[in-house]
């Protein structure tokens, strides 16, 4: 059993050449147990290529798999830097907009505060009427410069000289300062027309209502008829002026006086003579000045 023993040889080089691989029976002797031995042999080096292959080939997917998990990562990466990237340019150009954008928030309350004065604008030309500022010329008689601190009431008066007009009263106030005839003047001169002079600034005394020139401003009006009742227009821009003069010193119907409540003086004539038409006429100031604030 020679080559038996060769095969054995052979067999147990083969059983130690393929140690490491299957240990199970293998046929023994024959010429078909050599061409399987041979089978086996070819077996077992295409096992071991094989087994070559398989851990290069799992090493070339461990190696494809992490490129691709680098890849990924990278991605991650860039794709979260561009996040931040984009999220702090949103947020540089919402604090530039902020910084040195159209101011939205200041822009309203300025828009706001346009229309109140607009309103205060309007409201104020509808209390304050017409007037024509002439000024006398400082004098001793009728425009002293003193200054007039306070004022708490109001006094209406008349001419005492029918179909006067308003420029003829007040060149007679601006006269006196020639003539020194008399000490005399007001802050207003009502024409018969309506038209309004003002013939001192409010800041400063008049000479018209003794005891009382350094707290009030007087108005004199002018009239057409004997018994000193005032025309229509007349009687209008009075109360207009009245009411302007009343909110812009915050008074009431109460601070309204005849020259006659503080002297006896029958002036003005016909709304001493007509207590009425005087309560009627403080009444028609309030209702005016309540339909203006309305407005
Ligand atoms: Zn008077």
């Amino acid at each position: 059993m020679g080559t038996e023993d060769k095969d054995r040889d052979l067999s147990l080089i083969v059983d130690t050449q393929k140690d490491s691989g299957s240990k199970g029976q293998r046929p023994d002797g024959g010429p078909e147990a050599g061409a399987i031995r041979r089978r086996e042999r070819t077996a077992v080096g295409e096992e071991d290529r094989r087994q070559r292959e398989e851990r290069l080939r799992s090493q070339r997917q461990q190696r494809s798999k992490r490129r691709r998990r680098q890849v990924l990562f990278a991605r991650l990466a860039v794709g979260t830097l561009a996040l931040f990237v984009g999220a702090a340019a949103v947020a540089l150009g919402w604090g530039l907009m902020e910084l040195f954008g159209p101011k939205e928030t200041d822009g309203e309350p300025a828009a706001v505060m346009q229309q109140e004065t607009a309103a205060a604008a309007v409201d104020n030309r509808a209390q304050k009427p017409q007037i024509q500022e002439d000024f006398l010329t400082p004098n001793p008689y009728s425009r002293p410069g003193e200054p007039l601190t306070e004022v708490t009431e109001l006094f209406v008066h008349y001419t005492a000289n029918a179909g006067t007009s308003a420029a003829q009263n007040r060149h007679y106030f601006e006269n006196l300062g020639t003539t020194g005839e008399t000490s005399a003047s007001a802050h207003f001169i009502i024409g018969y027309e309506g038209e309004i002079i003002q013939c001192l600034p409010l800041n400063e005394i008049g000479y018209a209502v003794k005891q009382h020139n350094y707290n009030s401003i007087s108005i004199e009006c002018c009239y057409l008829e004997k018994d000193g009742r005032f025309t229509d227009a007349t009687y209008e821009s009075l109360i207009a002026l009245l009411a302007w003069l009343m909110k812009e010193y915050d008074l009431d119907t109460s601070a309204l006086l005849r020259h006659y409540d503080c002297g006896g003086k029958l002036c003005p004539l016909y709304y001493v003579e007509h207590e009425d038409a005087w309560e009627k006429l403080k009444k028609d100031v309030a209702d005016y000045i309540a339909a203006s604030s309305s407005l």
